[in-house]
């Protein structure tokens, strides 16, 4: 039968790490985190496509301080709408040449995408989210007086990272157009780079804001809009584990709701890495989804079938 799912495709998943990668390489990683989802696709689901922008957004913002002498630098939630666009674009073209190899005729396409965020989201009196290039002490300063916060977050000479808050995501504003699109044969592209963030002002007018939404989060906001059953969160690494980085560490295969909160509470899942994900299932299942599953991206069409990744279910 086939299911309404969400896809969430991990940066680190899908693109070289080196933000100095050409672009032949960064079309290389698509074409082949495309070709994993193809079967999923050629089995007839319903599916909606998310991904991070991590490096992308990394490089556009290096390229905004590069040339802020001669044009004026744009704001993050801008820099994040352009990298939709581009990594939209770049996914449509690729998918697309690889459906039609296989003689699928649906139409991919890209939306837009913001989420409300509240103006008053704790996360914006202690932003921590690292963002952009790391910087040395004079580009501290430079960037301090742009009003960015920055952070020491490592060691040497480029110690330095501007950091932005993570607010939750509250409501998709594209949700109706979102919905149209999914019951549709198309395939969709959505919350790339997680969502442009915006707050409504005291006049009921909505505005973008310099942060970043968390990837799993907002997978997870997308399968509430779409009444998705599945969620399956590609990531580059074949499980979630039980003490991670350890000698002791064991891979997760199935987890109930009940042991998924607990694993949280105990403190198995990295901040910022694999705990939203696991919390991110958690919503999904009590929210009423069916199945969540956490896999590596190589392993896409077995994990939905049962023999690989991570599957959280509600008993
Ligand atoms: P993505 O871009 O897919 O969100 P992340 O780096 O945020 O990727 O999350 C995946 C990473 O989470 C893995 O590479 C791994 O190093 C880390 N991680 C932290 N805790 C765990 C755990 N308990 N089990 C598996 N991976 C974990
Ligand atoms: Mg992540």
């Amino acid at each position: 039968m086939p299911n309404k799912m969400v896809v969430a495709l991990g940066g680190n998943a899908i693109l070289p790490a080196d933000h100095q990668a050409p672009l032949a390489e960064q079309y290389g990683a698509l074409e082949r985190a495309c070709e994993r989802l193809l079967p999923i696709i050629g089995q007839g689901h319903q599916v909606v496509i998310t991904h991070g922008n991590g490096p992308q957004v990394g490089n556009l913002l290096i390229q905004q301080e590069e040339a802020a002498r001669l044009v004026p630098p744009l704001p993050l939630d801008l820099c994040i709408a352009m990298t939709q666009v581009q990594m939209g674009t770049m996914v449509q073209q690729v998918l697309t040449n690889q459906l039609r190899r296989f003689g699928i005729q649906r139409e991919v396409v890209t939306l837009v995408s913001h989420f409300l965020v509240a103006r008053d989201d704790p996360d914006f009196r202690t932003p921590s989210k690292p963002v952009g290039p790391f910087l040395t002490e004079e580009e501290k300063r430079l960037a301090e007086t742009r009003g960015h916060t920055v952070h020491r977050i490592g060691h040497g000479p480029r110690p330095y990272r501007r950091v932005v808050a993570s607010p939750a995501p509250l409501r998709f504003l594209e949700r109706h157009v979102l919905k149209t699109l999914f019951d549709s044969p198309a395939i969709v592209i959505a919350a790339g780079g997680d969502g442009v963030p915006v707050v409504l002002d005291e006049n009921g007018a909505y505005h973008g804001v310099e942060a970043v939404i968390d990837k799993d989060r907002s997978a997870e906001r997308l399968a509430e809009v779409v009444l998705a059953d599945t969620m399956l969160i590609l990531t580059n690494v074949t499980h979630a584990y039980l003490r991670y980085g350890t000698p002791q560490q064991t891979a997760l295969s199935s987890v109930t709701l009940e042991e998924a909160r607990r694993y949280l509470t105990e403190g198995h899942f990295a901040r910022g890495s694999m705990a939203p994900k696991v919390e991110a299932c958690v919503r999904f299942l009590e929210y009423g989804g069916d199945v969540a599953i956490i896999a590596a991206l190589d392993d896409a069409a077995e994990a939905l079938q049962g023999s690989a990744g991570t599957r959280f279910t509600r008993s």
